[in-house]
Order: C-alpha cells, then sequence, then structure tokens
C-alpha cells in the first residue's frame, strides 16, 4: 500500500503527527519536495521534535525514510537536525538520500533574506530558508545534484559558473561582497564526503519496494493551497506539496499511489502572507491561537504566530479535490471544546453573489466569508479514541464538514500525542 499524507490547507494541518502514527506500520516513510522551510512537530515517548527535513518516520527504526530527488536538501539544516536525534541517543537512524536530490547552499538562504528585504513591504513572507532562489536554480539547471558533491573539479565547475550571474546581483542590485566559488567548493565537497553514506539511488529502493509489496507513506510539505499551479499565487512556496507531485519528488510510478490521505484542522491557520478568507482578529482569535496545536499556535520553524480562523469548507473542499484526496484526516479537535457555538464558513460572498467554489487570487482577496453556525460541546475530549463516544454535537460537527468537502473524514485526532487519536472507517 502507497499512501500520501498531504495538506488540504495553508500547511501546519498535522500532517507530521499523522505520518508518526502510520509510520509504525509503515517500512518506508518518504519526503518529495520542499526543503527545510516548514516543520512538522512530533510528539512521541521520546519527547517533542520539530522535524523539518528528516522523514517523520525516523523514530522508527524499521522504518527507511528516504530523502527524495524533489527535495531541497539543506546539509546545514540536515547535520543539525539530525545530530540533535544522534544526541539523545533515540534511534539509530535508518536513512537513504536521493544522488539526484539537489543541493541547497547557503547562499540560497542569502539571497532569499536579501530579496525579501529588498522587497519590503511587498515582501513574501518566505521562511528565508533560501527554497524560491534554489528551486529557480533547480529549474535554471545552475543547480548542484548531490552526486555533484562528489566531485571536487566538477562540482567548482559548476559553482563558478553559476556563480557568474548571482554575484552581479551580489554586487550591483543587494550591494553585498562577491561570493566565493573556491570557499564554496571546500564547504560543499567536505559535506557531500559527510552525506555520502546515505547517499543511494532512491529510485531503485522505491522499485524494489512497490515490487515487494511494502508499505510506503509519501510525506507531504505545506498545503495545496501553497501549490505554486493550484493555490494561492503568488503566496504560494515554490514546489508542489500534492499528492500527484509525490510521484514525481520521490520517484514512484504515478499508478502505485493507493491512498491520499488529506490532512485539516478543525479550525483553520495559516503562518506566512497569503489570501485566508475565515482569518479571526482580537480577542477571539487570541484565545483559539493559545489554545490550538500542542502549545499554541506558533509557527514550527520561525515561531512566528500563525494567523487563525474558522474551518474554512470552501477552501478545504478545493484542498482535497486538488490533492485528489481519497479520504481526509481532521486533527486539533479537542481544540475547540471550550466554545459554545463554533462558525464554520460555508461559502465566499462575492460581489455580492454567494459562491461555493475556491477563486483565482484577486477574486479571493475580495471574498466575504459566509458563517454557518454550530452549537458547540463544551466537554473536554481530549485523547478521546472511540469515535461513537465523542458528544453528538461534536460528531454532528464532523459529520456535516464531511458533506460540506465531499471526502470521508476516517481519523480524527483528539490531541497532540501519538496515541490520541480516533480511527474511524
Ligand atoms: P504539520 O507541518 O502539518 O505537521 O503541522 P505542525 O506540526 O506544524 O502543526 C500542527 C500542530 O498541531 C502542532 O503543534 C502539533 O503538535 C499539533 N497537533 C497535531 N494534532 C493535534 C491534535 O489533534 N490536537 C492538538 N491539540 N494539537 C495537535
Amino acid at each position: 500500500m502507497i499512501r500520501a499524507i498531504v495538506g488540504a490547507n495553508w500547511g501546519d494541518e498535522g500532517k507530521g503527527k499523522l505520518t508518526d502514527v502510520l509510520a509504525e506500520n509503515s517500512d518506508l516513510v518518504v519526503r518529495f519536495q520542499g526543503g527545510a522551510n516548514a516543520g512538522h512537530t512530533i510528539i512521541n515517548e521520546f519527547g517533542k521534535f520539530a522535524l523539518h527535513l528528516l522523514p517523520s518516520g525516523i523514530f522508527h527504526s524499521q522504518v527507511l525514510n528516504i530523502i527524495g530527488p524533489g527535495v531541497a536538501l539543506d546539509p546545514d539544516a540536515f547535520f543539525s537536525e539530525l545530530d540533535s536525534i544522534l544526541e539523545r541517543d533515540i534511534v539509530h537512524p535508518n536513512l537513504a538520500i536521493s544522488d539526484r536530490a539537489q543541493v541547497l547552499m547557503d547562499f540560497h538562504i542569502l539571497l532569499d533574506t536579501l530579496e525579501e528585504e529588498r522587497l519590503g513591504k511587498h515582501k513574501f513572507g518566505s521562511t528565508k530558508s533560501g527554497i524560491a532562489p534554489f528551486y529557480s536554480d533547480k529549474f535554471a539547471k545552475v543547480g548542484i545534484q548531490v552526486c555533484q558533491l562528489m566531485d571536487k573539479d566538477l562540482l567548482h565547475d559548476r559553482l563558478t559558473r553559476s556563480l557568474v550571474k548571482k554575484n552581479v546581483l551580489m554586487e550591483h542590485l543587494y550591494h553585498r561582497a562577491p561570493l566565493d566559488a573556491d570557499e564554496l567548493t571546500e564547504k560543499y565537497y567536505a559535506y557531500g564526503q559527510r552525506l555520502k553514506p546515505w547517499v543511494k539511488d532512491t529510485s531503485l529502493l522505491l522499485d524494489k519496494a512497490v515490487k515487494e509489496n511494502k508499505t510506503i507513506l509519501l510525506e507531504g510539505q505545506l498545503g495545496a493551497l501553497r501549490d505554486p499551479d493550484h493555490g494561492i499565487f503568488p503566496f504560494t512556496t515554490s514546489s508542489s506539496p500534492l499528492a500527484g507531485y509525490a510521484a514525481v519528488g520521490a520517484g514512484l510510478p504515478p499508478w502505485a499511489i493507493t491512498e491520499v490521505i488529506a490532512v485539516t484542522k478543525a479550525y483553520s491557520s495559516s503562518v506566512g502572507a497569503g489570501v485566508f478568507p475565515s482569518c479571526i482578529t482580537g480577542e477571539e482569535a487570541e484565545e483559539l491561537r493559545k489554545r490550538g496545536g500542542d502549545s499554541g499556535e506558533y509557527g514550527a520553524k520561525t515561531g512566528r504566530p500563525r494567523d487563525v480562523g474558522w474551518f474554512d469548507a470552501v477552501a478545504t473542499k478545493y484542498g482535497c479535490l486538488v490533492q485528489g484526496a481519497t479520504q481526509v484526516a481532521m486533527t486539533n479537535l479537542d481544540v475547540l471544546h471550550y466554545l459554545d457555538e463554533i462558525p464554520v464558513c460555508v461559502a465566499y460572498e462575492l460581489d455580492g453573489k454567494r459562491i461555493t467554489h475556491f477563486p483565482s487570487t484577486p477574486d479571493l482577496q475580495r471574498v466575504k466569508p459566509v458563517y454557518e453556525i454550530f452549537p458547540g460541546w463544551k466537554t473536554d475530549i481530549r485523547g478521546e479514541t472511540e469515535y461513537g463516544k465523542l458528544p453528538k454535537n461534536c460528531r454532528d460537527y464532523v459529520e456535516k464538514i464531511e458533506k460540506m468537502i465531499e471526502r470521508p473524514i476516517t481519523f480524527l485526532s483528539t490531541g497532540p500525542h501519538r496515541d490520541e487519536i480516533c480511527f474511524r472507517k
């Protein structure tokens, strides 16, 4: 069985927790896109971890964790994350890195940071992890593959040629010192040597796993609305977080993906710039932000307070559609227990008309949310594992949303810990 776990919304939906839960019975967990620019929070018997690059199966020694060719591999971030796990003496990481993955370098982060500064109030809200310059280089064919780190001359040659244009920007646009190919070659060649034990042709490993009918989890980062083609462009990321891309970014046949689990929260949250119709503000938002997630709604990568709002059925239905979701996991259901009434955004109003489709960004920026008010359940459901034991108002909330988003909700997460989950078939 091959399952993709992907976000239905703006990211931070709780994919990491679900992946950690499902990884227990999986043979392989694969990251297929993005880099260290987002984080999955995982809380298990070893403690609390914010994973950025390592696949969420890393805590299970029987799971082979693969960093696929679609990932932006930042060796600095990779080793600091790996060291933080190794020094706690938890598990022996079972890991493979694609020889075709490309390397996110220091200068990608620098260029990302300088560009956001230059853009000022027009900035994109980047996490400044170098993602946009990295993918620009990849598609301009001047990126460096992991396999190219192993050959010093080749590495030096590629860096020298790629730096010609970058140094024009460095000197004349950003007024900074030029980048030095010799220095970078030494640094990244040394990284290549450190990475070497894990570097493999991961497509061959996956081909073998498919032939042997292994259970594979494909772990998405961010969410559908951040997809460059289908999301809230230009407030999107630079690689596709869609299940459709998972086959490409991992190195698997598209037909092999049998289940697509779209993850959504029982309310909404978004970090970074963008359009968020059901966003709330003031005290109401402060309360939800404080109660959300495992310790408030603050970005796992940046610590930035996340914008929060009510569940958006229009955006989530669209997110599920573009993900090709076969089912949905709803997380953070426990968070809403304090509310007497719970608004759900069931439609948008655009130029005086009610719409239930998710429009392109310029129209989306003009919509007003249309709410339906649901009665709260006022009972602490944290840790509940049996669907039938949830209060009736809570089940009604789930079942009405299920109808609106036109997908079965098969997992309900009732707390941040691994065992706080209801399986509902
Ligand atoms: P991801 O990137 O999709 O994995 O999401 P994040 O880890 O960035 O954010 C999800 C937040 O919700 C984290 O703080 C999780 O610990 C937390 N979380 C996940 N599921 C639940 C849940 O069911 N209840 C509560 N209270 N927190 C949860």
